[in-house]
């Protein structure tokens, strides 16, 4: 299902990059809903918030939330939130950018699973996931639909568990 409907658009944002786009997955009825339900299954009563990554993880990350009836935490793009934050700068395998999460955003000790659509070189996770440590939560673990192999995602989130429905 994701061979037939991931698309692959080369030389996207830049010229060396081939870019991954799921937005075919997601209009698929049947690929969202196996998708959605696929990402949580290892973290089977282990997690009590799902958090979303700025843009893409938050539209999987609101269904993964829904679907195990536990609430959303959202990490943002450095400026968005309206009050208090937590951020960390953090390599991208385009750039650098920033994440933030609302200082209050979770209740202490709470087990967040981490959701994206893709895992590349692991920076994005890595600073998602040490922004739910500083809020006071512990990571359930990183579930992404796509892992990038040969860009060293998996090793830079060590010892965090991830789970990835397709490497390529
Ligand atoms: P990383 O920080 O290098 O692991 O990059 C992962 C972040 O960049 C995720 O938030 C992805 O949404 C985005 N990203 C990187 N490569 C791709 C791609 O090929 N398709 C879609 N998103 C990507």
């Amino acid at each position: 299902m994701l061979d037939r409907l991931c698309a692959i658009i080369p030389d996207h944002p830049e010229p060396g990059i081939t870019f991954r786009d799921l937005t075919p997955v997601f209009a698929d009825a049947e690929g969202l809903h196996r998708v959605v339900n696929s990402l949580a299954e290892p973290f089977a009563g282990e997690f009590d918030a799902v958090a979303g990554l700025e843009a893409r993880g938050f539209l999987l990350a609101s269904a993964v939330a829904y679907a195990a009836g536990v609430g959303l935490m959202t990490v943002r793009k450095g400026g968005k939130l309206p009050r208090e934050v937590y951020s960390r700068e953090y390599q991208l395998e385009y750039g650098t950018a920033t994440l933030e999460v609302h200082r209050d955003a979770l209740p202490k000790g709470g087990r967040v699973l981490l959701v994206d659509d893709v895992l590349a070189t692991g920076g994005t996770a890595a600073a998602a996931a040490s922004l739910v440590e500083q809020v006071g939560g512990t990571v359930a673990g990183i579930a992404v639909v796509l892992e990038l192999d040969g860009l060293g995602g998996r090793e830079k989130l060590d010892p965090w568990k991830v789970h990835a429905l397709q490497r390529v």
